[in-house]
């Protein structure tokens, strides 16, 4: 084991041919030099604890002496020109193409299938192999001793993928550089252990060795079936320059020189190449950075001037979102190299960032393709050009949504910045000097405040340098504060000129404020590829989704929630599980139940309850009801942007919670005539919060079920007509008893009928007392502009005064015909008069009041014309003066309030945007 008292005192180097060799007139010396004479050479390397000389692909004493062999060969190929141009294609496999033996020979059969053409194929390390090895470092650092295990983990996962794969010489070849390596690695991580420290190099040094492994073994692999095939560390080639915000920018020339000098030493059709890392200019080795490889593929792309670079991953292609986050994503056909970048900067990782500039430089397309499903095209990555003749420019304008989390926004605000040049730059200044990178920046065009986004880990230090930057500004109260709000995440909707088609933002924030997301900061690039806004992290799914949806699906989704599963709930339920299929197909709307709760169990679910076997499932799988529980599992099911709680209870406890649901974004829908009809605060403070956002309170079924009563009256205020007086039979029993309250017939008798029918309350009273017709009164009042109380409304109660107090509804029944004269004379009266008896509610808008009453009307009124249950609502109104627009229908019965219930469900959808 090399010692460890000089293993972390050096940078690594790496020495190759070409490193000694800096032209041509002096190569073959060098060369000769390089080989004949090794150790001095290398010493430095041995002392650093690890073997340089990769580029001979060998490194015990005896194979460089078969190096030399290599180079004689070499000379001969001496003459080897570089054919650049488009007989070459560059193929990247990412990490879960090479995950194990079966992976790596697929893609073996995948690169020799087709010998057309010239292939240099980038390889990733073994999915996950790049973890562990930063993993190891970290172990080492913290002075873990499992780090040692780590390591063996990292040896038997490429030794036994190696001995499924090799034979004879490639595997006793491949097997000893493996121990090798992990020999030296194992050095390494010691001397990191023992110093708690690692520096940059080293760790470059160290992770890189996946991609070692994996092109080795895949370059082995190819050879094995019979094919030529030379296996490339790019570190011999790749020269890049490190930046100051933790990436490298490629060195071209340098790298074309030392790409045409590999070549002719290593001349070959098929070349198998690590992705991820390379070197400085001086040698030291260093990576592209995590996910590098594609950056990597699309160096030697334009270094190789390929006809085509196509990466090959897991996936079909580029999603319109992260697949992992938005099911309902699909693959981009086309991108333009812009939109591509725009994509992968804002987070969408299936291409690394830095992919596009060096193919875009020589105009060559870049395709993604799924190694796992060679039927799928993938998504072509190309100038815009291509796109327009491929006639697809039509659905070019928003291509696809991307997000990144854990990043904080800084808001710098204070008058003393409008005007005052270099403010920006003093800002920034400060945000450089501690290193943090921005990710986006917005100036509201007052000037009053600057606003960025920095990632999370990097926002203290931010903070702190602006507030010592702006010290003095601070106190003298030029600059207002200096805020930090952390927990926010950056959604980017990207797509060629979307930014400056007219609507497509306004559509996109639309979207966000149906979902009720708020946004904290936007930016629009000039570029007018992007629009980027700042959420918080936890609404950045929800965000993500109702954005893609809007913009991809056309379909409104909504997780529902349904309580009180009663005659009206179960009615709606079964209403749901009709009509669900039809609605998903020709109107786009899926409507997904994701709890019903009754009083005592509640029955949840993650992706939505079968409807036709709800009872069952609530048997099986009930839970004990909670409320809270229940509308925190609806509302928190991200993976739907939309929530609604619909109350088919007719308690007032449950109304209680709409304000809170409300507030948080939960849309609620109801029958419940508690809620409009309680405390006149709290009614219009439901009202207000309503009005302020964009979370919808719909209750069309609280006043005659099903029939369009609170929506005709709000389309006649909203187009300016004034209600004057509104008047009807507002109760379904009640109706139904007067309408056969004729003749002889004893009033009791009729009551009885109408309990048998089932038309009544299961207490009779509690229709005739008139206080559900006075609250349906309240709801109607208060909707036209009056603040009335319940109490302010006076209500006749049909209930004999000494049967109010009877201790249940079947002794109510049994007494109540002994209070028949007094009705029948009542109705006697009437018919004299040529008229009917009718209990109303009336809203007398004019006088700012109601009442509830027994009232006699001429047999020809449309109130005398009324049959069976039917409500009738008549609206006198300045348009409608003379003859009142009126609304007549069956208005109780649990089919038409469910109905009323579902069309205000609908109405939901059709505001969320679900097509008309
Ligand atoms: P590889 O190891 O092949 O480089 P990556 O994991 O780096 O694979 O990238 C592929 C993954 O990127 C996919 O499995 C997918 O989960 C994720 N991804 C994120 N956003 C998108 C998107 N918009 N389109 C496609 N894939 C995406
Ligand atoms: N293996 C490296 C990583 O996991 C590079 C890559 O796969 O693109 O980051
Ligand atoms: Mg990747």
């Amino acid at each position: 084991m090399p010692s460890l008292s000089v293993a972390i005192s050096h940078s690594p180097h790496i020495l190759s041919p070409n490193s000694l060799a800096r032209d041509t007139k002096t190569k073959k010396i060098c060369q000769s030099q390089y080989r004949s004479f090794p150790l001095p050479l290398r010493s430095s390397i041995f002392r650093m604890g690890f073997v340089s000389c990769r580029g001979s692909k060998e490194t015990s004493n005896t194979r460089i002496f078969t190096s030399v062999t290599d180079v004689l060969l070499d000379e001969s190929a001496e003459e080897v020109q570089l054919p650049k141009g488009d007989t070459w294609s560059v193929h990247k496999f990412g990490g879960t193409c090479v995950a194990s033996s079966e992976r790596i020979k697929n893609v073996a059969d995948l690169i020799v299938e087709d010998d057309s053409e010239r292939k240099l194929v980038v390889v990733s390390a073994m999915s996950k192999v790049t973890d562990m090895m930063y993993d190891l470092i970290e172990k080492a650092q913290s002075r873990d001793d499992s780090y040692i295990s780590a390591l063996d983990a990292v040896l038997e996962k490429h030794r036994s993928t190696a001995l499924d794969l090799l034979d004879g010489d490639e595997l006793g070849s491949f097997l000893s550089q493996l121990h090798h390596d992990i020999s030296n690695l194992k050095a390494m991580l010691r001397a990191i252990y023992i110093a708690r420290h690692v520096t940059e190099s080293f760790m470059d040094f160290v992770v890189g060795h996946g991609e070692l492994w994996s092109a080795q073994m895949l370059s082995s692999v190819i050879r094995k079936k019979g094919m030529d095939s030379k296996w490339m560390d790019t570190r011999e080639v790749l020269i890049v320059n490190p930046t100051s915000a933790n990436q490298v920018d490629p060195d071209y020339l340098e790298s074309e020189k030392r790409l045409e000098k590999w070549y002719h030493q290593n001349p070959s059709k098929i070349i198998i190449a690590t992705g991820f890392i390379a070197s400085t200019p001086q040698n030291i080795p260093t990576t592209l950075k995590r996910d590098g490889s594609d950056f990597s593929a699309a160096i030697m792309g334009a270094l190789f001037r390929a006809r085509q670079v196509t990466i090959w991953t897991d996936v079909d292609g580029v999603y319109s979102a992260d697949p992992r986050k938005v099911s309902e994503a699909v693959i981009l056909q086309t991108l333009s190299y812009q939109e591509a970048w725009e994509m992968s900067y804002f987070g969408a990782n299936v291409l690394h960032p830095r992919t596009i500039i060096p193919v875009m430089r020589y105009n060559i397309p870049i395709k993604i393709r799924n190694i796992f499903n060679l039927s799928a095209p993938g998504t072509k990555i190309c100038h815009p050009m291509v796109n327009e003749e491929d006639g697809q420019n039509g659905e070019s304008l928003v291509k696809g949504f991307a997000t990144i989390d854990n990043l904080a926004l800084v808001n710098v605000e204070g008058t003393g910045m409008a005007g005052v040049p270099g403010t920006a730059h003093a800002i920034f200044g400060a945000v450089k000097d501690v290193g943090a990178n921005v990710i986006m920046i917005s100036q509201a065009s007052s000037e009053h405040s600057v606003c960025f986004a920095v990632p999370e880990k990097e926002v203290n230090a931010v903070a702190e340098a602006l507030k010592s930057r702006f010290r003095q500004a601070l106190d003298a109260g030029r600059l207002s504060q200096v805020a930090v709000i952390p927990n926010c995440s950056i959604l980017a909707a990207v797509g060629q000129k979307m930014a400056s088609t007219p609507g497509v933002s306004a559509s996109l924030f639309n979207a966000l404020a149906k979902a009720n997301i708020n946004v904290r900061a936007i930016a629009q690039g000039c570029s007018e590829y992007n629009i980027t806004v700042v959420v918080k992290r936890e609404d950045c799914i929800k965000a993500l989704k109702a954005v893609h949806s809007r913009f991809y699906l056309s379909r409104t989704t909504i997780a529902m929630g349904i309580i009180g599963p009663g005659l009206i709930g179960s009615t709606l339920l079964e209403q749901l599980r009709d009509q669900a299929a039809v609605l998903k197909e020709e109107f786009n709307i899926d409507l997904r139940v994701m709890g019903i709760t009754g009083s005592r169990t509640m029955l949840l679910s993650d992706v939505g309850i079968e409807l036709s076997r709800w009872r069952e499932l609530q048997k099986e799988k009930g839970e004990v009801a909670d409320l809270k529980k229940f509308a925190q599992h609806v509302h928190r099911n991200h993976l739907i942007p939309n929530t609604v709680l619909v109350d088919c209870t007719a308690d007032s406890i449950v109304a209680s919670h709409y304000y809170d649901w409300l507030r948080k974004g939960i849309h609620v829908i109801t029958p419940n005539k508690k809620a409009n009809s309680g405390p006149l605060n709290q009614y219009l403070k439901l009202r207000a919060l309503q009005r302020q956002s964009y979370t919808h309170y719909f209750y069309e079924a609280t006043v005659g079920a099903g029939l369009p009563i609170i929506s005709t009256l709000r389309g006649l205020l909203e187009t300016g007509d004034k209600i004057l007086r509104i008047e009807g039979i507002f109760s379904g029993t009640l109706s139904y008893i007067f309408n056969n309250f004729i003749g002889k017939r004893a009033f009791s008798e009729v009551v009885a009928e109408a309990k048998q029918a089932g038309y009544t309350e299961p207490d009779p009273r509690d229709d005739l007392s008139g206080t559900d017709v006075a609250r349906k009164v309240i709801i109607l009042a208060r909707e036209s502009g009056l603040r009335l109380e319940l109490s302010d409304i006076p209500i006749e109660n049909l209930v004999p005064e000494p049967l109010r107090a009877s201790a249940s509804a079947e002794e109510f029944m049994q007494k109540l015909p002994q209070f028949d004269r007094d009705m029948a004379k009542n109705q006697q009266d009437a018919e004299d008069a040529g008229e009917v008896l009718r209990y109303v509610g009336v809203v007398d808008v004019v006088n700012v009041k109601g009442v509830v009453e027994l009232r006699r009307y001429k047999k020809d009124h449309p109130f005398a014309q009324l049959s069976g249950s039917d409500n009738i609502i008549a609206f006198t109104t300045t348009r409608y003066k003379n003859q009142p627009l009126i609304v007549r229908g069956p208005g109780a019965g649990a089919e038409v309030t469910a109905g009323g219930v579902f069309s205000d469900i609908l109405q939901l959808a059709s505001y969320l945007g679900a097509p008309s």
